[in-house]
């Protein structure tokens, strides 16, 4: 099975309020990797050139982390786990 289908099986609950935020906009300017951008298997992480700033989208959000673990230079994401009763829920594991 596809990683894309087994996404797909997920069901969320979006909080309006978000859930992950980047710390300081301008340490992003200073990282060359975008680290983010590539270990998120949710694509939560989007480098916007024109606005020259990353662009968070916590509603497709996985719950697992990896992304703090990834923005090891600059330690910029602050994430928590969304309200009670917002957030993924998982089918079959
Ligand atoms: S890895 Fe960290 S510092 Fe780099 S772009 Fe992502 S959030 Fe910003």
């Amino acid at each position: 099975m596809r990683l894309e289908d087994k996404l797909f099986l997920n069901h969320y609950r979006v909080d309006s309020i978000p859930h992950i935020k980047i710390k300081d906009p301008e340490a992003c300017l200073k990282c060359e990797r975008h680290q983010c951008t590539v270990i998120c298997p949710a694509n939560v992480y989007k480098w916007d050139e024109g606005q020259r700033k990353i662009i968070v989208g916590w509603e497709n959000c996985l719950e697992m982390g990896a992304c703090m673990v990834a923005c090891n230079e600059f330690d910029n994401i602050d994430m928590v786990y969304p309200r009670g009763g917002y957030g993924i829920s998982y089918k079959y594991g």
